[in-house]
């Protein structure tokens, strides 16, 4: 940035070499400019004064005005805990330390008039204050804003709590004279509201009113979103330009005879629209790399079907990879019942596949006579090789990672065309920054006829009244899932309280009127098949399982999901179990279980679920509740280690910034205009190595 910013953070006024290493271990602060880039992330009015009396109609932060009137310490080693009464004309009210308790009593000033901030709580009856920010009382005439700054206990140990940071910045921003460098230009910043980086910076810590606040975040924000969306958005073209395809122009025997004889159905309009896109990719002579978003039941595996269908009509061969050996079975035979009569050469191969069978398939894959392989991570071994491997289909995508679409991607020498696959929505904002690398599609239509599935939520006080809902559901014929959280498939409790429910599941529904299946992952795979065979045949009524059955698996007269344990599901997981029924023709039911005591965070879930059948809308609460990390997988998440700006939370903003990068881009797309310099020396500095951008134009 500039020279004063790389200054080392040990050089700033009020730092000595103690609070330097701690303001690097505990907050990565190393420089001036990391100082300066450790934002507020919450202002306060100190001219706003509470009543202690308000404090449980607060629901939040408050700020009293009192003084502390004793101080008391209690319980020992991990329990110790210092307690000091205080007190303002109305009412009394504790605040509590748990952490840090010399250092906060040596500085405790009874019978002095403080202001005190912090989240009053209710414990055992009584409210409190945890933690509390304390400062001298002052009298203000109108408002005076003041920033709050995320602390740790160290640092607050070493007089570096919110205010003391405030205090360090003010020293920092008092010697900061330099201009800096802006990257946008001021037509651009007009245009978008944008302050002037400068201002920004100081603005943030130094604000006078909450309005010019939140000017300075939006700026903040919007830069670092932009660079992000930009740095996608430019990756995606060098990849693009750089990836070479398979020309697959051919809609030949093989696609045309399954789609007029083979598919007794239309399809509908969305699946349509993402073939017409597919195909499209697969004619440019670039690599296709899409994701296909489609709630459950969508009918993403026809789609799946008809793209492997012109991969072999171009001459190539195809794979279909799923997570679970359930899915991959369902697959081999819902397709290789579908392909029936087209002399089409299809093979299964999973962990269970027997060697002398495993060598055949090799054989077959090299030779180019089996035509398309239908396994789980069994296909991404090295024995596995192709003849001349055109299309692959990943499903459930979100159960894989990046490493294993890469080692697919390798299995020709040039890569196939790859179609990922996922029921679990991601939201809009989220696709954009996560898969900035994919193409997105979305199928947005169920097929035609489909009932909306009704969802309940019961306590485990009304089980006896579901179990008679569950017998006239199957006593109309239908069948019935009845899932139990088993996370861990380890987990002893859970496998007990399975083993316990399956029990009393087979005392409620007695042979010989009721036959019980039950599926787990510590079971044989055969067995499983066995159990999953017979609940497809109709041979059992009730389906017993853990989360194994979640993904992909299809019995159109299943009508009736019941989930155990509920609270312990994420948002994702129940729609997907939920997704299991809702198949056929018949009215479909889900039902979840819950104990009495549940979370407000719980409580927001059922309601949810509750509500909608919307994958996207469900996702969308699901971001809000989780945070984007948990959504897609920590591993997966680390792009989006933002400074400023939250995907979650910034969502129209991550939408506004995409969309002017993508405005510049397009009219501009080497960034050669003087306008757009400080955006390409920036953008330059992000890609590392300096893109040609000759040829991205
Ligand atoms: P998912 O998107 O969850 O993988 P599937 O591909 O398993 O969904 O499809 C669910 C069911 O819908 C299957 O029984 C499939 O045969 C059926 N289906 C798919 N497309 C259509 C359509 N256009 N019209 C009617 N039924 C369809
Ligand atoms: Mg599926």
């Amino acid at each position: 940035m500039n020279q004063y910013l790389s200054t080392p953070i040990e050089y700033l006024k009020g730092v000595g070499p103690q609070k330097a290493s701690l303001l690097k271990s505990e907050l990565g602060v190393h420089t001036f400019e990391d100082l300066l880039f450790h934002f507020p992330f919450r202002y306060v009015d100190r001219s706003q004064v509470h009543k202690v009396s308000e404090a449980s109609s607060l629901n939040g932060f408050g700020q009293f005005r009192g003084q502390i009137v004793s101080i008391m310490e209690s319980g020992v080693g991990r329990n110790k805990r210092l307690t000091a009464k205080f007190q303002d004309d109305s009412g009394m009210i504790d605040l509590v330390w748990f952490k840090g308790i010399n250092w906060v009593k040596n500085s405790l000033k009874p019978y002095v008039e403080i202001q005190v901030y912090g989240k009053p709580t209710r414990y055992k009856n009584k409210w409190n204050i945890a933690h509390p920010e304390m400062s001298a009382a002052v009298n203000h005439n109108g408002p005076d804003f003041r920033p709050v700054y995320s602390s740790t206990e160290k640092l607050t140990s070493r007089g570096l709590n919110s205010r003391g940071i405030a205090v360090l910045i003010r020293n920092l921003l008092e010697d900061f004279r330099d201009p800096v460098e802006d990257f946008f230009e001021a037509p651009f910043r007009s245009h978008y509201d944008l302050m002037p980086l400068k201002d920004a910076l100081i603005t943030a810590h130094i604000p006078t009113s909450l309005h010019v606040a939140e000017q300075a975040m939006f700026r903040l924000k919007f830069e670092e979103l932009f660079f992000l969306q930009m740095e996608l958005l430019v990756r995606k073209k060098i990849s693009f330009q750089k990836s070479k395809g398979h020309v697959m122009k051919e809609v030949g025997d093989h696609f045309n005879t399954f789609y007029k004889r083979h598919i007794p159905f239309d399809l509908t309009g969305a699946q349509k629209k993402v073939l017409r896109e597919i195909r499209h990719d697969m004619q440019t002579g670039h690599h296709m790399n899409r994701l296909l978003q489609g709630d459950v039941g969508s009918g993403k595996t026809l789609v799946a079907l008809l793209t492997t269908l012109l991969g072999l009509d171009n001459g190539f061969q195809a794979a279909i990879m799923a997570p679970t050996e359930i899915l991959a079975n369902q697959h081999f035979d819902s397709i290789s019942e579908m392909l029936d009569g087209m002399n089409i050469q299809v093979e299964l191969l999973t962990g269970s596949t027997g060697k002398k069978h495993r060598i055949e398939i090799d054989q077959g894959l090299q030779d180019g006579s089996i035509h398309i392989l239908i396994g789980t991570h069994a296909l991404l071994e090295p024995h596995v090789q192709f003849k001349n491997l055109g299309v692959v289909v990943i499903d459930e995508q979100h159960r894989f990672g990046v490493a294993q679409r890469a080692t697919m991607r390798k299995k020709n020498t040039i890569p196939p065309h790859i179609l990922v696959m996922t029921a679990t929505p991601i939201p809009r904002t989220l696709a954009m920054t996560f898969y900035g690398d994919l193409d997105v599609s979305v199928i947005d239509e169920l097929p035609p006829g489909r009932k909306p599935i009704t969802t309940i939520h019961r306590r485990n006080a009304s089980r006896l009244r579901v179990f008679g809902f569950l017998k006239e559901e199957i006593a109309k014929g239908r069948q019935v899932y009845i899932v139990y959280p088993l996370i861990h498939e380890s987990e002893t409790m859970d496998f007990n309280n399975l083993m316990d429910g399956f029990e009393a599941i087979q005392r409620a529904f007695p042979r010989p009127d009721y036959n019980v299946s039950i599926v787990h992952g510590q079971m044989k795979a055969a067995d499983k098949d066995f159990e999953m065979d017979r609940f497809v045949r109709n041979e059992t009524q009730i389906m017993v399982a853990t989360t194994v059955i979640e993904v992909g698996v299809n019995v159109p007269n299943a009508s009736v999901m019941v989930i155990e344990s509920a609270e312990r599901f994420g948002l994702s997981q129940l729609h997907q179990l939920r997704g299991r029924v809702g198949r056929g023709a018949e009215q479909s039911y889900c039902v979840l279980m819950t104990g009495d005591k549940l979370s407000k965070e719980t409580i927001k879930r059922m309601e949810t679920m509750v509500r909608t059948n919307d994958g996207f809308e469900i996702a969308e609460v699901d971001l809000q509740l989780r945070g984007p990390g948990d959504l897609i997988g920590t591993q997966q998440s680390g792009m989006l280690n933002l400074k400023v700006a939250d995907i979650a939370k910034d969502n129209h903003l991550v939408v506004l910034a995409r969309n002017a990068a993508k405005k510049m881009l397009e009219k501009d797309p080497a960034l050669e205009h003087p306008m757009n310099a400080g955006v390409k020396k920036q953008l330059n500095r992000m890609l590392g190595a300096r893109p040609n951008w000759g040829d991205i134009a």
